[in-house]
């Protein structure tokens, strides 16, 4: 009868949207006890827009120049910020400056760095640029205070030419629908929730805040290769783990949990990666793969 009973698991996963790889995903779901969640584009929707652009003050440049070489870095990348300031150029009608070929480096988790007009640009998290810059760091105006709001979600990017601080962008998600009734079910039902994200810690606390993650369980400003070692390190606690995510920055992390789950909309690398994908991107989906694991694996034992 096992067998059975797993594969009419797996079927009503499908009619509930969930693709999963497996019957054995679904004893090792109905055994986990900690979630842990990605942030941007898992509890955030994921699609930035650009707020507000600040030069640093007597650098000289414009917020349009900024944004110029920004859109310039960015033209290739499919990162979610890449695509709010490609598309806060075309929006304001600033043609972005155009990059050497064969010159742009993204790093996964850090930014994107190349040369432009014969500068050195670059344009990422404030201790991905400060390594690049070495003047004008102190005059970068103080980063924002994260949004306290409970539907959206602040970050900001910095951008460096030839050494130099010149500005930032602040960009702007939004929660995704249901996150935070989500965490409450899945605390209610005895599960551990974290949070495990490459953004800064005011961010990162800011949406814990509003979902209702305890600002204790999240993990802020973890390179994606950091991503799986944490996830380890929570197994090694004794932990049984499921790591949802959606980007190229999560791939280990998913790879190397109990299960990994990705959002349906996420990128390619994230569902290849995972032993589980919400096909219809939704968050309350996960209670589904939990509830369905647990019905599958009691009629069993
Ligand atoms: P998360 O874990 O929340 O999904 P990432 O690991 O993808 O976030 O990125 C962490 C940080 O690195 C971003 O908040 C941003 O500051 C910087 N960053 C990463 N990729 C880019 C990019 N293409 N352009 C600008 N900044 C980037
Ligand atoms: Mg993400």
């Amino acid at each position: 009868a096992a067998p059975t009973a797993v594969l009419v698991g797996t079927s009503q996963g499908a009619r509930r949207g969930l693709l999963i790889r497996g019957g054995d995903i679904l004893e090792a779901a109905s055994k986990v006890d900690s979630i842990v969640f990605d942030k941007t584009g898992t509890l955030t929707v994921g699609r930035p827009e650009v707020t507000d652009i600040r030069p640093v003050l007597l650098s000289g440049v414009s917020q349009s120049d900024l944004l110029s070489l920004a859109a310039a870095l960015e033209r290739e990348s499919t990162h979610p910020i890449a695509s709010a300031i490609n598309a806060a150029a075309s929006s304001k009608g600033v043609p972005p400056a155009v990059a050497e070929p064969g010159s742009v480096q993204h790093e996964i988790g850090g930014g994107v760095s190349g040369r432009v007009s014969g500068h050195s640009i670059a344009l990422g998290s404030l201790a991905w640029v400060s390594k690049h810059a070495q003047q004008g760091v102190s005059e970068v105006p103080e980063q924002l205070e994260a949004a306290s709001s409970s539907t959206h979600s602040q970050t900001e990017v910095f951008l460096a030419r030839d050494g130099q601080m010149l500005g930032s962008m602040v960009l702007c998600d939004r929660v995704r629908e249901h996150a935070s009734s989500t965490v409450r079910k899945l605390q209610d039902r005895g599960y551990h929730t974290a949070m495990l994200t490459g953004d800064v810690r005011s961010s990162a606390v800011a949406v814990a805040q509003a979902v209702g993650i305890p600002k204790r369980d999240v993990y802020a400003g973890v390179k994606p290769g950091g991503k799986a070692a944490l996830v380890q390190q929570l197994q090694a606690g004794g932990r049984r783990v499921a790591m949802i995510g959606d980007g190229i920055n999560d791939a280990s992390a998913l790879a190397v949990a109990d299960v990994g789950i990705a959002m349906g909309g996420g990128v390619d690398a994230a569902s290849e990666a995972a032993a589980v994908v919400l096909l219809g991107d939704r968050l309350p989906q996960v209670l589904d793969a939990l509830y369905l694991s647990k019905q599958t694996f009691r009629k069993i034992q």
